[in-house]
């Protein structure tokens, strides 16, 4: 039969790439259909429930930034909050927060269900409706497990690690969307048939533990960061639950003696296993054999709930079977008598070419179809949401008949994200860090909502509050950066005795509160109030600091960003000789002459093309002209 309503945008699947698609297309005003397994399951992490990190905290912000969910649900579920890399500059500073599992869940579905234009259905999608054949096709809609046509203009599609899921414990395996959660076979083989590049790769998760089975004297404790962290520009310390600490133990010789004596017993490496796993977050089976001279890893005994007793030991997921698990966590200081509430296991599962697919993340092989998270290669919650949220966007701009939005990588690490998926494609899971942004201090994760919620609001995702909020927050920078530059301290006065006592010196003329605030040694709290006015709020004040301290690399930053993106477009001839242009290796023009690039933009983001190469190749095409 088919459903009685028609929609402008259908999303498969509420995990982190779904509801942030469906929520930003709704935001948008568009009718839109959140269709998923099991609608109790909406916003599950199904694997340590732990948000940001380094270059992953970027993305949530960015989310964050364009009026997603996922930061507001992390400052309303976050039981421990640490800013990272707090003693580097503030372009690797990363915020993450381990989350309470259960309350997380609860606050994205409470952010889903008060959507307007948004509904949930509990369905599987088996099938997709289509006009026409194969290259040039266009989705007109799903087919539910039940038979049910459901019309849409647009169809997003966000199946995580369901697609042909495959879960390993061991030697046995058995199909599964993750562990208590059905696989989604129809749905692949029907993709399977379509002309899409299909690959597997793999990923896995440790055993749970009881908690009061565990020895926490033993282990070092690990508290969360005071004054406590926020993760959305929207948040409020206010509304974090109550804050706990994890704990840190290590794997030992006998840990690894256990695992490799049972190597044999792997799936991964007896070869059962045919996909690629994460290279950041690898088995413990991995790190005992790639690096054979350690002796110990570190693992993070980080809680999932404030109610929950089940501890996730982070560091050591794994495929061997149950028996070894239970003998490798007993080996580890203060698991001795651990009790084991869930094994761990690996699951492989279908991904599709992220090459195949357009910088607006709809495939280029099927009009109106749009593929986002876990499916297109990615690992991770951040990496999931941040595609969803620009899934979202562009399907409802596509069913408004409304150009794309592609955010450049010098916009962005939605941009970045997006750009190396499509540019390089992946053949293990892609997984973000800072150092795949090359415009790291312009990118802050401070600095998100300055970037990008004006171009929220013009595309209709941005809400009033939020709006109103950034606003002011916008105006009250500007305001205090101009007060600190016209707020001058004469020498001989007691400011200038105050700057002394600091232990900076004096210049012989008067200086302003800004040129005080760019010495390395002083702070804004130390210099905003020296004539005695009020100082901002937190926020306001980070960004006059961040702003006037580096300045001068921002600047030039923002120069470079200009020059490059004056060439980013410019042709690159498909008769071009590459043999002929000075200075580029042997291998640089065999990559240039084989891939072909379109574009010096295109070209610049190959691997191994350096910036001397650019160069070289715009010297070249300029004599030319
Ligand atoms: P998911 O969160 O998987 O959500 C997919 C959603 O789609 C689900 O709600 C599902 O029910 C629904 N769905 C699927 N098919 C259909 C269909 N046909 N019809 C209707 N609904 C459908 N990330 C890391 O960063 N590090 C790790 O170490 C790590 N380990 C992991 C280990 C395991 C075992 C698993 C399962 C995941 C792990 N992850 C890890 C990955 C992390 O969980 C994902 O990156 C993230 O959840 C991806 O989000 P997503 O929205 O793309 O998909």
């Amino acid at each position: 039969m088919d459903y009685p309503v028609r929609y402008d945008v259908i999303v498969v699947g509420g995990g982190h790439a779904g509801t942030e698609a469906a929520l930003a297309a709704a935001r948008t005003g568009c009718k839109t259909l959140l269709l998923t397994h099991n609608t109790d399951t909406v916003g599950v992490m199904s694997c340590n429930p732990a948000i940001g990190g380094i270059g992953k905290s970027h993305l949530v912000k960015e989310i964050d930034a364009l009026g997603g969910a996922m930061a507001r649900a992390t400052d309303k579920a976050g039981i421990q909050f640490r800013i990272l890399n707090s003693r580097k500059g503030p372009a690797v500073r990363a915020t993450r927060a381990q989350a309470d599992r259960q309350l997380y869940r609860a606050a994205i579905r409470d952010i889903v269900e008060h959507q307007p234009n948004l509904d949930i259905f509990q369905a599987a999608c088996d099938d997709l409706m289509v006009q026409g054949d194969g290259v040039g096709s266009t989705v007109c809609g799903v087919v539910t497990n039940t038979n049910m046509r459901i019309h849409a203009t647009c169809v997003v599609l966000t199946a995580g690690t369901f697609l042909g899921g495959l879960i390993h414990i061991g030697m046995e395996n058995h199909s599964g969307g993750r562990a208590g959660d059905p696989p989604s076979i129809a749905l692949s083989k029907r993709l399977r048939e379509m002309p899409f590049n299909v690959g597997r790769l793999k990923t896995g998760t440790p055993a749970r533990i009881d908690a009061r089975s565990v020895d926490f004297s033993v282990m070092e404790v690990q508290p969360g960061d005071t004054p406590l962290p926020v993760m959305s520009f929207m948040g409020h310390v206010s509304e974090h639950p109550q804050q706990v600490n994890c704990y840190i133990t290590h794997t030992n010789e006998r840990t690894h003696e256990i695992i490799r004596n049972n190597l044999h017993r792997s799936p991964m490496f007896a070869g059962v296993i045919e996909g690629i796993g994460p290279r950041y977050c690898p088995s413990i089976e991995d790190k005992v054999t790639r690096f054979a001279d350690k002796t110990s890893h570190q693992v993070f005994v980080e809680p999932e709930g404030l109610n929950s007793m089940e501890l996730y030991p982070n560091g050591i997921s794994t495929s061997l079977p149950f028996d070894v698990q239970l003998d490798y966590i007993h080996s580890i200081r203060g698991f001795e008598n651990a009790h084991i509430t869930r094994p761990g296991y690996a699951i492989e599962y279908d991904y599709f070419n992220p090459q195949d697919l357009r910088h607006s993340l709809e495939t280029k092989f099927v009009n109106n179809l749009f593929f986002a998270g876990q499916i297109n290669g990615t690992t991770g919650y951040e990496e999931a949401g941040a595609q969803g949220i620009l899934a979202g966007i562009n399907a409802a701009l596509r069913a408004q008949d409304k150009d794309a939005w592609t955010p450049r990588r010098d916009q962005s690490y939605i941009g970045v994200l997006v750009d190396d998926l499509i540019t390089m494609g992946t053949k293990e899971p892609y997984r973000m860090f800072t150092s795949r942004a090359e415009y790291r201090l312009v990118l802050r994760e401070d600095n998100a909502d300055l970037r990008l919620t004006e171009i929220g609001r013009e595309l209709g995702v941005v809400d009033d509050a939020r709006w109103a909020a950034f606003s002011a927050k916008k105006e009250a920078i500007e305001q205090e950066a101009a007060r600190l530059k016209t707020t001058w301290i004469q020498p001989g006065t007691p400011e200038a005795a105050q700057v002394e006592a600091m232990g900076e010196t004096n210049p012989v003329r008067e200086y302003s509160l800004n040129d005080l605030l760019k010495r390395p040694g002083l702070t804004y709290a130390q210099v905003a109030s020296l004539k005695g006015e009020p100082v901002a709020d937190e926020q306001v004040a980070e960004q006059v600091e961040i702003q006037a301290k580096y300045d001068g690399y921002i600047a030039r930053q923002l120069e470079e960003i200009e020059q490059l993106r004056r060439y980013e477009n410019t042709k690159l001839p498909t008769d071009l000789d590459y043999d002929a242009i000075g200075g580029l290796s042997n291998e640089v023009k065999q990559k240039l002459r084989t891939l072909q690039p379109e574009t010096l933009g295109v070209a610049s983001r190959l691997s191994g093309i350096t910036p001397a190469a650019i160069s070289q190749i715009l010297v070249h095409l300029k004599k030319k002209n």
